[in-house]
């Protein structure tokens, strides 16, 4: 079988080099091209000097569509901001390179137009709001829970450079919430008086939403439904970035027998 041959956008980012490296270490893959403006003109081997000499030497690229040709990669991966993810996404499917997306903060309408874009060019899309195993158990866990319950808030934590709020993995749970009490929709507790504005959080889908960010977390959740005499907790925690790996590997060698944009991980998952 041929290595599948991967570009990494946002190479020099937290998350991009935990990506550079386990792709570096997989047998089945190479890493043709590192693209961030933060690392242009320097080795990769500068933010991931444990890869192997060949990793090492690439050069840190500032121009995606240009990579993406002379790389001729076959699959993008993509942690790097809110503000660039859509255009990274369209210039990969426009070089007929199929995307796996990490960026957190794309909306329902980036979704459908990435959706639009990807079947028109014939090229899939992942777009994973958390690439993390558990965190997916979690978010199938709170949805499995939620007919049974009125009552449910989510508080989500995270580090301090965290750019957007809440984080999509927040966003996408209360989705899957929402879509299962569809038919008998839940309650929000109200509240009289509101002393300091925004203390009971953002509200979507009828789910209150609380955002923490402080040094110390890297990422966590806690989804909670509230009934008479009883409190369900389902928590996620994150210790180490290495935890969104082994779901990375798993889009990049299950993309290319897909269509089409998928939307989170819990599709490649074993039901
Ligand atoms: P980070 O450390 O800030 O890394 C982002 C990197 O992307 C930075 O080096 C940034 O450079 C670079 N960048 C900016 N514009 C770019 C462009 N046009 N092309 C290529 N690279 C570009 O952030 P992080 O912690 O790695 O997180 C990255 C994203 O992944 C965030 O949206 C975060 O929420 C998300 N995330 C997702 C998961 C998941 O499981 N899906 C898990 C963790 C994090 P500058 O510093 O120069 O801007």
């Amino acid at each position: 079988m041929a290595l599948i041959r991967v570009l990494v956008s946002g190479a020099c980012g937290s998350m991009g080099g935990y990506v550079s490296r386990a792709v570096d270490a997989a047998p089945d893959m190479r890493l043709v091209a590192a693209v961030d403006p933060a690392g242009v003109g320097h080795s990769l081997g500068d933010y991931v000097p444990d890869a192997c000499e060949e990793t090492r030497q690439l050069t840190v690229g500032g121009h995606l569509a240009a990579a993406l040709v002379g790389s001729n990669a076959d699959v993008m991966v993509d942690f790097t901001t809110p503000a660039v993810v859509m255009a990274n996404i369209e210039a990969a499917l426009n070089a007929g390179v199929a995307a796996v997306v990490g960026t957190t903060g794309l909306s329902e309408i980036d979704l459908k137009t990435v959706a639009r874009m990807s079947e028109a060019k014939g090229v899939p899309c992942i777009i994973a709001p958390n690439f993390s195993i558990g965190a997916n158990l979690m978010m199938r866990f709170a949805a499995q829970a939620a007919p049974s319950f009125e009552y449910v808030e989510i508080i989500e934590r995270h580090h301090e450079r965290k750019k957007d709020a809440p984080s999509g993995t927040a966003v996408k749970t209360a989705e899957m919430i929402a879509a299962a009490r569809s038919t008998d929709p839940l309650s929000v507790v109200p509240t009289e008086r509101h002393n300091v504005p925004g203390t009971r959080g953002g509200v979507l889908g009828n789910v209150p939403i609380h955002a923490v960010r402080l040094p110390g977390y890297v990422a966590n959740q806690e989804v909670i439904f509230g009934a008479d005499g009883e409190v369900l907790r389902i928590s996620h925690e994150t210790t180490s970035r290495a935890c969104f790996m082994p779901g990375v590997m798993l889009a990049i060698r299950a993309i290319r027998d897909l269509k089409g944009l998928t939307y989170g991980l819990d599709k490649l998952l074993q039901q």
